[in-house]
């Protein structure tokens, strides 16, 4: 499962534009990254964190309640 929006990155204000943002890490503005890992450099640490990491930001937890061992002697 993939995660739509990739927001969570530290960002910084860019300082010759009061409401411009960047990536802390890799500086590429925010409206350039876009809310994608695709938008980071293929550098910044943040992206290859999370591709190394397999990111699945929304874990559905299939209730696998396959243990029901009520072992009734
Ligand atoms: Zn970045």
């Amino acid at each position: 499962m993939k995660k739509l929006f990739y927001i969570d990155y530290p960002q910084e204000r860019i300082e010759e534009h009061a409401h411009r943002y960047r990536c802390a890490i890799c500086k590429e503005e925010t409206t350039k990254i876009n809310g994608t890992l695709e938008g980071h450099l293929p550098s910044c640490s943040y992206r290859t964190t999370l591709e190394k990491a397999g990111f699945e930001p929304e874990l559905v937890h299939a209730h696998a309640d396959l243990h029901t061992s009520d072992e009734v002697d």
